[in-house]
């Protein structure tokens, strides 16, 4: 069950079954034995802010940074997850942390982390595709109080599985972190990057996509401690081997973007307002209380600096095209109109935003089918030709959107939206 509304009509309506789900979502509402009715039932209505809207459960949103300068430059956006993970386990809230770790290549694996001083190990965001199969391991094995990270397919498959098989886990689970996520890329990316930059696949020690910055660099490291580096923002090679149709198939039809089953979502603030920044800021989005006390109890040790914001800064930051499934609701109707299999992914973000037409839709699917039959080829020598002269316009037009959104200001300028002043970010770095 999910708290849709406040529970005022549940409460004066005796209608109250003691499920305790609204106690599950919503930490602040405690359900105990009425002393009139002498049944159980919330003693508060609880928050009117727990309604599912198109960003799904959302309690408030923030832009924080973590104020260790060298964890927020190794991390990925602003180190708010590192944060909140040593804050919650040395308070003792949980017992354990399951998070992706580098396992060697290009293996990463969630493992169990017990101690404050362990979550810094942990790497930065990994885009390629991975086996998930551990955190359900190690959710299903170990013992205690647990906090969760993982992408939004991530937690779909581990709720699916645990309400199908295994409900007594769910209490096993304090809190889950999610983190926002567009996409993720199969390992022709990494191969084709091979090609590119001059490193064997087989041969690599460790890879990382982020660290050093607000967007930082794919860093590639082989068996004999050569280091492979390409800009993201600006490597000619990385935009060919990691543009979208590199994507796993399951990401174009994507709706959960915000990872609406996180209680925490943590993701880049992509803002004009936040371009300043040399180290990176997250924008968070709190779906419980817990959440939002873990985030203040950061603020108040002097680990994090935080602003609050308002919704409309997630889909400033993230694009109405991801935030509300523009593309997948209109691609997997495509998909399903062809006969092909597609999962049926509805989300609160339905409705919302303006489906992308079908001249766009099929468009890029015919696209995608033949890149995808070169990257089965390995022709990623010739995809690399192909960017710089077929596809050059769209390649060019992507800089010429980021250059107005967020250096020029379009949209402020033309009053479609307000800027977050600079002055709210006092000791942001
Ligand atoms: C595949 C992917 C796609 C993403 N897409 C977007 C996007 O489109 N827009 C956006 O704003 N943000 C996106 N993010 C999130 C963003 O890159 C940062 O991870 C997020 O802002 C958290 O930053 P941080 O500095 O707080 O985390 P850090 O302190 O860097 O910590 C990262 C944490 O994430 C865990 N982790 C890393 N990779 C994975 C993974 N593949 N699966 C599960 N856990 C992982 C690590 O174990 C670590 O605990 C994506 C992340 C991933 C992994």
């Amino acid at each position: 069950m999910n708290v849709t509304s406040d529970l005022s009509g549940v409460i004066s309506s005796g209608m109250c079954i003691g499920c305790g789900a609204c106690e599950m979502a919503d930490s602040s509402v405690k359900v105990s034995l009425s002393p009139n009715r002498l049944i159980y039932e919330p003693e508060s209505a609880g928050s009117a802010a727990a309604e599912i809207g198109p960003f799904g459960v959302v309690r408030s949103v923030h832009l924080s940074q973590s104020t260790n300068n060298g964890r927020n430059m190794k991390a990925s956006s602003g180190g708010l997850i590192k944060e909140l993970l040593r804050h919650l386990l040395s308070s003792n809230q949980i017992d354990g942390v399951i998070a992706l770790d580098h396992v060697g290549g290009i293996e990463f694996a969630a493992r169990l982390v017990s101690s404050a001083d362990d979550v810094d190990t942990l790497p930065g965001s990994i885009y390629h595709n991975l086996k998930q199969t551990p955190a359900l391991q190690l959710l299903r094995d170990t013992p205690g109080r647990l906090a969760v990270v993982a992408i939004p397919c991530q937690l779909e498959g581990l709720y699916a599985w645990v309400k199908q098989m295994a409900p007594e886990l769910r209490e096993k689970i304090t809190i889950t972190i999610g983190l926002l996520c567009g996409w993720q890329y199969s390992h022709h990316s990494i191969n084709a990057m091979g090609e590119y930059l001059g490193y064997n696949p087989e041969e690599i020690a460790d890879i990382s996509y982020r660290g050093g910055g607000p967007v930082g660099k794919l860093t590639v490291t082989t068996r004999d401690e050569k280091v492979f580096t390409a800009s993201r923002r600006v490597d000619f090679g990385y935009q060919v081997a990691f543009d979208r149709h590199f994507n796993t198939s399951r990401c174009h039809v994507c709706i959960n973007h915000s990872n609406f089953l996180a209680d925490l979502v943590v993701g880049d603030a992509w803002l004009p307002s936040t371009v300043f920044t040399k180290t990176g800021i997250s924008l968070v989005v709190c779906r419980t209380a817990l959440a939002e006390t873990a985030l203040q109890s950061l603020v108040d040790s002097g680990s994090c600096v935080s602003i609050q914001v308002g919704e409309d800064e997630i889909r400033e930051s993230q694009t109405d095209r991801v935030v509300f499934g523009e593309f997948a609701y209109a691609y997997a109707a495509y998909l399903r109109e062809i006969g092909l299999h597609t999962p049926e992914l509805h989300g609160p973000n339905e409705g919302f935003g303006t489906l992308k037409p079908r001249r766009q839709v099929t468009k890029f699917h015919r696209e995608l089918v033949r890149k995808q039959s070169l990257m089965a080829a390995r022709r990623y020598k010739y995809m690399k030709l192909r960017k710089a002269t077929l596809e050059l316009r769209g390649y060019i037009m992507r800089y010429v959107r980021w250059f107005m959104v967020r250096i020029l200001r379009v949209k402020s300028l033309s009053g479609q939206r307000k800027e977050i002043s600079r002055d709210r970010f006092s000791g942001f770095s």
